[in-house]
């Protein structure tokens, strides 16, 4: 997201659908790469865009536990999908990273790995994928030591979020209180409308930046039904979450809970996949590994993303600290859910629902955290007696 200046017109506007194209050439005539969701390989996923012509226009999606699939809507909105299986995670935070390399000939001894310049433009952001770039944030920059790969990725981005008006059978950004609305944390934010009217937008600016791309789109002032429709499809989209996750009293929930019969019940069903570590947008794990071509005379260290799931990832000195599956599921939740408040100022989870709709055996988070209450809300009343 832009600095923001304080100076900027508040009053939300309408923009009609065909104004999109003009909102991606005001984009790239600012040296934006635009970042949205198209389809592609069966799923609508984040990539970058040269046109509005790409965004999924008539998609749909069909989401629950372990399942998603496209399907075709019955009108021509762009952003009438909730979370695909990648999240902005993706663009800001790569799956691989080169590090650097290094050549025995060319004497050439260790060449740090420059990033690409670009500036993006994140087009298309759910709130919940908003707070979940807030999490990156705190993590990656937010200490001492900021992650340069993401800080350079993340620096100069414009943020065009769409509040949900679609949440998915898996959805729980309402429990979570990071949506359906966007509050903060965008340079413009944008409602999709799509009725008998027609197909438009209403559209606010967050920041002097957003406010100067909007200035170049043809729009003109939202009218009080326009207002009063978006708010109420926000409104009815949080009493439509196909989820619901109980947080009060959630961490201390799990950390009195180490010795739950459930997380057998849960490693039972887990294949330690990690795939649900790598759909969610708030994990941010990697580890590095160093490859050198066949001669020896080439080396190269990468980054890429690891999960907790994996039996290497606790290997300490001759073994791994964390064998079984269950123990692996209770780290990854306990972190997630708990003792992510204390690291991190905030739960480590936004309700997007993406771990639970590309589990392989359709584990769902809100679920298995529900057992888990139910036994030690037994246990607690079986000791009051
Ligand atoms: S834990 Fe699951 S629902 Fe929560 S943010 Fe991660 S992927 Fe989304
Ligand atoms: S919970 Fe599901 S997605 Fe995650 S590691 Fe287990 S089987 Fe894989």
């Amino acid at each position: 997201m832009q600095p923001d200046t304080g100076t900027r017109d508040e009053s939300p506007v309408a923009i009609e659908a065909a104004a999109l194209p003009a909102l991606f050439e005001a984009l790239h005539g600012r040296g934006y790469t635009v970042v949205g969701p198209t389809v592609r390989d069966g799923a609508i996923v984040v990539a970058e865009l040269a046109s509005a012509a790409e965004l999924p226009y008539g998609w749909g999606v069909d989401t629950e536990a372990g399942r998603y699939r496209l399907r075709v809507r019955d009108d021509t909105a762009a952003f009438g999908h909730s979370a695909g299986p990648q999240s902005w995670k993706s663009v800001l935070h790569p799956a691989r990273a080169r590090m650097w390399a290094a050549d025995r000939h060319t004497g050439a001894p260790v060449a740090a790995e420059p990033d690409e310049p670009r500036r993006y433009a994140l087009l298309g952001v759910r709130p919940c994928d908003l707070a979940a770039i807030g999490v990156l944030d705190r993590v990656l920059t937010g200490g001492r030591h900021a992650d340069p790969i993401y800080a350079g990725r993340r620096d100069g981005n414009l943020v065009i979020a769409v509040e949900c008006t679609e949440p998915g059978a898996a959805c729980f950004c309402a429990s979570m209180g990071t949506g359906p609305h966007a509050e903060s944390g965008f340079d413009l934010a944008m409602t999709e409308l799509v009725d008998d009217t027609g197909h438009r937008f209403l559209v606010r600016a967050g920041t002097p930046a957003g406010a100067e791309v909007l200035a170049d789109l043809p729009r003109q002032p939202a009218d009080e039904a326009t207002v009063r429709h978006a708010a109420t499809a926000v409104a009815e989209a949080a009493t439509r979450m196909g989820r619901t996750l109980r947080t009060e009293g959630l961490p201390e929930m799990l950390a009195a809970s180490r010795e739950s019969p459930h997380w057998d019940d849960v490693a039972s069903r887990c294949l330690t996949c990690g795939n649900c570590t790598m759909v969610c947008p708030t994990c941010f794990c990697t580890t590095t590994e160093d490859v050198t071509d066949l001669t020896g005379d080439h080396a190269e260290r990468w980054r890429r993303w690891d999960s907790c799931y994996d039996l290497d990832f606790s290997y300490l000195h001759g073994g791994s600290v964390r064998v079984s599956g269950q123990s692996r599921y209770r780290q990854w939740i306990s972190h997630k859910l708990g003792t992510w408040h204390e690291q991190f100022g905030s739960s480590g989870c936004v309700g997007c629902g993406r771990c639970i709709v590309w589990c392989p055996t359709g584990i769902d988070i809100t679920r298995e955290a529900e057992a888990l209450f139910a036994w030690r809300d037994a246990i607690d009343a079986e000791e009051e007696r």
